[in-house]
């Protein structure tokens, strides 16, 4: 079966760490973990042989979250590590396709770098780690990338990073220090922050000001497809809306099923968005290709389905 996974992730060299102190992100699904996050930095015949043997056709590629640009000079440091990523994307077009990292300090600047990656490098879209300068992106400053993004055509991937210090204080406090960072990240708190900026983005009316933008969330949905009937009838007239809470989840989000390979969320999540909206996905180099592959070829859903989420929806969606 042909395979596009679209959250696969690299760290350009202008973003890597000077220490290996800087490398550490994902934690504890894979072992050793150590070995896999090296491949972040490889856009070659590693990579290439891992997606050859679970029949990965296409990565779509985005820079890590701890890939983290020069604070002081951040839209020339999103430049430079677009164009690094735009250059080892031509060395293999037919295998890679690449989202890009925007300099968000700066929105303005963001929604140019968003036109010129995709009109110039031939991006499909950004990606977007967390929250940004310690806001949700429903403040209104960020207003300008979705305008651009909307007016490009392209979706904005919206992928978990780290908690802020003072959620970290509050909410991990009194454990052990490694389940404090598990629970704090992988294991819950990234995938539950994600859910809450994606409805912060519903509830503060981002998609009636730009109706058609659309959003990619992974991990099948953030937690999201399971709470939607109850929060939708508990949001109702609290969120000033032009469309029931559910339909912008519907209508304005795509789901991936990076590093999630068992069978009930992706039920939980196709009985809820439906197959149009569901895309596969790995979290390269965080989680197994081979696994991911396993799992959606053995799970118990249509052939027509399974033909969607593996490769459709992607190429529908990215123009690819
Ligand atoms: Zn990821």
């Amino acid at each position: 079966m042909r395979l596009i996974a679209i959250e696969e992730h690299v760290r350009t060299r202008s973003l890597r760490p000077t220490s290996e102190t800087g490398a550490g992100e994902h934690t504890g699904h894979v072992s050793p973990m150590s070995e896999r996050i090296a491949r972040l930095d490889e856009i070659g015949p590693v990579r290439l042989a891992e997606m050859d043997a679970a029949g990965i056709k296409i990565q779509v590629l985005s820079q890590t979250a701890s890939a983290r640009l020069d604070p002081n000079r951040e839209i020339e440091s999103a430049v430079k590590a677009n164009d690094e990523l735009a250059e080892a994307i031509s060395a293999h077009p037919d295998r890679f396709a690449g989202f890009a990292v925007l300099p968000l300090a700066d929105p303005d600047a963001s929604a140019e770098e968003l036109d010129r990656t995709v009109r110039v490098l031939g991006f499909k879209g950004a990606l977007i780690n967390g929250m940004q300068q310690g806001l949700f992106l429903d403040d209104p400053r960020y207003w300008p990338v979705f305008a651009a993004a909307e007016r490009l055509s392209v979706p904005i991937y919206l992928h978990p990073a780290e908690p802020p210090a003072s959620v970290r204080n509050v909410y991990y406090a009194g454990l052990e220090p490694s389940i404090a960072q598990a629970l704090a990240t992988s294991a819950w708190g990234w995938h539950v922050e994600t859910g809450l900026h994606a409805l912060r983005l519903i509830v503060s009316g981002i998609f009636d000001r730009f109706p058609t933008l659309q959003l990619i969330i992974g991990h099948m949905g953030e937690a999201i497809p399971f709470m939607l009937a109850r929060t939708a009838r508990n949001m109702e007239g609290a969120a000033k809306l032009e469309r029931p809470l559910a339909d912008y989840f519907l209508e304005n989000f795509y789901i991936t099923t990076s590093g999630m390979f068992t069978v009930q969320p992706l039920l939980c999540l196709l009985l809820v968005v439906g197959a149009d909206r569901v895309i596969f996905s790995v979290d390269y180099p965080y989680s197994s290709s081979q696994e991911a592959q396993e799992f959606i070829e053995s799970a118990p859903i249509s052939s027509t389905d399974r033909e969607k989420i593996a490769h459709l929806n992607a190429e529908r969606l990215l123009g690819l």
